[in-house]
This record gives C-alpha cells, structure tokens and sequence, in this order.
C-alpha cells in the first residue's frame, strides 16, 4: 500500500516526488511514494523530445533550491533573465522590467525542460522511499469505500497490476485521465491561435534580455539560453499557422526577423534556426471546478492550463507543488490520514485562487493586446504608460516572480 501514488513524472509530478523523497529529509522515510510514467524514454534518460525551454519565475527556483534539485539543474545550465523588456507593435516606448528594481540577482531563469526533467530525475532515483513505476499507464481507478483505499489498475511491462494507495496524485497534464475517470468537470476556452516553438542562436550577445512582444495576431516571446541561443515562442493566428510553419528556412527567418523589428535585429546581428524543427502547440485554458475529492488530488496542467504567453503554467504547478508538500508533510507528523478530505482541502484553499488569477489575468492581457479595436489598443498603450510607474512596476514583478508564494 502507497501513502501517495503519483500519476505522471513529468516536471510537476516529477517535481512532487522529489519533494515527499527521503534523499535531504530522514522524516520522510517512513512516507511511501511511488510514481507511474508512461513514458519509457525517461527512464533511459532521454528527455530531449521538443528542445523546449520554460520561464522559472524566481519563487519557482526557491522552491525547487529548498526541495534540494537546483543545484542539479545549475549545473545542467540555467540562463538567469537579468531584464524582461515588454512592448506593443512598432510603438517605440517598452516597459522594461529589470531584476536590480526588486534587488535580486534575477528576475527568474530559463531552463530547458530537458535539464529539468534531468535533474528531477536523477535525484528521485536517489530517494529510497520512492518507486518509479516506468514505463507504465494507468487504465481505471476505484475508490474502494469499505476498505477506504483507492486502488488504481495499471499496465505495464510486466502486464496488468492493482496498486493501493491512501492518496492518488493526478500529474498527467492537461488532458488528464485520472481527472477524467474521477468524473471532475472542467471550464475550458480553446484560443484561435496557435504558438510555434523553435530555437535560435544570434551573433551578438544577448545579454540575458527577454523579451515579451505583443503583436496583432498574439505574442512573441524571446526567452535568452546558454550560448547565446534564445528559444522562440511565437503565437500566430490559426489561419496563418499552416503556411509559417510549411515556410522553407531562409524564408521563416525573414519573417522572424520582422518580428523581431529592426532595433533588436541590429543589437543581436545575424540569427540562424538552430532547432531540427518547428513545433506547435494550440493553447487554451482550463479549470477543473475542484482539485479534490476522497484520497484524490490534481496538480499541474492536470489541474488548470493557461495561454503560454505569460510563461506561468509550470510555475503555478511548482506552488502546487509546495503547497500539497508542505500540507502533506504536516500531515504526516500528526498522524493524520493523507487521503482525508479535511487534509486536502488545505492543499486546494492555498491553491484555487492563485491559479485562478494567474490564468484570467493571462486571459485578459491576450485579449487585451489580441485585439485590433481602436479603443482597445488605446486602453493597451495607456497600460503600457502606466507600467513606467515605479509602485505599479514593482507590484507586477512581485506577482510575476512568484515572490507571493516563497
Ligand atoms: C509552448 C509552451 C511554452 C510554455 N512556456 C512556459 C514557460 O515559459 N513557463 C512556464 O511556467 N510554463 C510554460 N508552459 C507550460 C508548461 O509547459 C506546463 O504547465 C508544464 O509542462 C506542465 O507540467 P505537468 O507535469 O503538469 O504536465 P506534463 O508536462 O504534461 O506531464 C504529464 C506527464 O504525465 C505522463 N502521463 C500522461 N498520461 C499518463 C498516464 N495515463 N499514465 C502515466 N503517465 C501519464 C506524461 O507522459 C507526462 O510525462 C508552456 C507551455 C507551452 C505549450
């Protein structure tokens, strides 16, 4: 019988399993944590899959420095973001959002989801309180109430097996089958857009900018890596997707390149696709009405998802993270049942309303900058203008840095 089974060792799962192992805190010993992963390449290693890399909020990194796995991901590389520079169109004013206004060493980092994963991984193998149960699916679930356990049917190599557990962990993203066979309702809004993802290295340094674009058919984001490369997220309307992502190289470049706009083409010099391809992905958001019921929670996208443009999806799954830790842990030295409603209704209170504003918030600034009406790209330079103002500046990169929350 598992304490907790975690479904998906993906970077939040992955993340949870990390922080409830034994490898930097004894008293976990006795916890027993198992995680199921369907997909084999981990185990071999292999997380290259889509060259993506994430915007760490600098809350995400402490988080993740007090669960003890930093220190793996520093030495992977991590590309710290000394200036986030946000702009409109051709407008020629940008709000530039730098670290030293809030004394830090960095606004936060960005980290390519490979070292993430990476790291996670190698100290969840060190965790002796910890199985990983890969590659193997889950098929069904069953609250079994007169013996008060959830048991949940996988298959793996070896065929198919019940496990038990006082708690089940959904973690398998936003298309989440455990949320699905727990019958929890979500609200969901599909954008008409798509966001292309590619890599590029410049000639110049980049200086460790990033930089949030808004353009008219979505944003442009340029987020700096090691080697002056810089991962691309460039979100374009459904109908012109198609013909941008058929687009031969030198051709996408050019495109790229007015984008970019001709001030940061002139500071970064010439810039070459270093990635093997161009992915996509269609964004939306998404809520599930609750995070809870009787020895089940969800974290992660298995929870909510929100538009990429604000780089807030991982971050909002690494504070759900430290808050069902930190509940469980709690838990667990007062002896109390893990799986018991009272215990995880802790775990969503801390949650609900952090997620929930992260992901209308992001909302409405794609809507907002999205949108061509006169009174709307008004309203958005008048927000632009009001950015420059020291205490509204300083309150956006609180939020923004996850500071809330650490
Ligand atoms: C283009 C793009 C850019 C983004 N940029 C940022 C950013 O800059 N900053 C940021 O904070 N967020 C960003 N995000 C969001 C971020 O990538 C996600 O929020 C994050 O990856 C969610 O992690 P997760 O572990 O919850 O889910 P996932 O990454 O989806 O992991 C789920 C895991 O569960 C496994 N799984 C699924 N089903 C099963 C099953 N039945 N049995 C067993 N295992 C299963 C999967 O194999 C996978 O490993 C971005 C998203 C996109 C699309």
């Amino acid at each position: 019988m598992f304490d907790v089974l975690i479904v998906g060792a993906g970077m939040v799962g992955a993340s949870l399993a990390c922080a409830l192992g034994d490898k930097n805190c004894t008293s976990d010993r006795n916890l027993k944590v198992g995680i199921i992963e369907v997909n084999g390449n981990f185990l071999r290693g292999e997380f290259t899959a889509d060259g993506r890399a994430s915007a760490i909020a600098y809350g995400s990194s402490q988080i993740w420095q007090n669960i003890g796995v930093w220190g793996g991901m520093q030495r992977r590389g991590v590309t710290p973001m000394y200036t986030i520079q946000v702009s409109e169109g051709d407008l020629p004013y940008q709000v530039q959002l730098r670290c030293e206004d809030m004394g830090q060493a960095a606004l936060g980092y960005i980290v390519e989801n490979s070292v993430t994963l990476a790291s996670l991984w190698e100290f969840a193998r060190e965790c002796q309180n910890l199985e990983l149960i890969c590659p193997a699916k889950i098929l069904d679930i069953e609250y079994v109430r007169d013996r008060d356990v959830m048991r949940v049917k996988i298959s793996s190599e070896i065929g198919e097996q019940y496990l038990e557990t006082k708690l089940l962990v959904g973690a398998d993203g936003g298309r989440s089958l455990v949320r699905q066979l727990a019958n929890i309702a979500i609200d969901q809004h599909l954008y008409e857009q798509t966001c292309i993802v590619t890599t590029i290295q410049s000639e110049k340094p980049h200086q460790n900018f990033a930089y949030e674009r808004f353009q008219a058919s979505g944003p442009f984001a340029i987020l700096p890596l090691g080697s002056d490369r810089a991962c691309i997220v460039w979100t374009a309307t459904t109908d012109e997707t198609p013909h941008l992502l058929a687009l031969e190289e030198s051709t996408f470049l050019q495109e790229l390149a007015k984008r970019f706009g001709q001030p940061l083409m002139e500071r970064l010099g010439n810039i070459k696709v270093i990635s093997r391809e161009r992915a996509s992905y269609v964004p939306r958001w998404m809520h599930s009405q609750t995070y809870i019921q009787s020895r089940l929670a969800l974290i992660g996208d298995a929870a909510h998802t929100t538009h990429p443009i604000a780089g807030q999806g991982m971050n909002l799954g690494i504070r759900d993270v430290n808050a069902l830790a930190n509940v469980l842990k709690a838990a667990h030295q007062n002896h109390e049942d893990l799986g018991a409603i009272a215990v995880l209704k802790r775990y969503e209170a801390k949650r609900k309303w952090d997620n929930l504003g992260v992901i209308w918030l992001t909302d409405i600034s794609n809507r907002l900058f999205s949108n061509h009406n006169w009174f709307f790209k008004v309203l958005r330079r008048f927000g632009l203008l009001l950015l420059q103002i020291s205490p509204l500046k300083r309150v956006l990169m609180y939020f923004m840095m996850g500071l809330h929350q650490v």
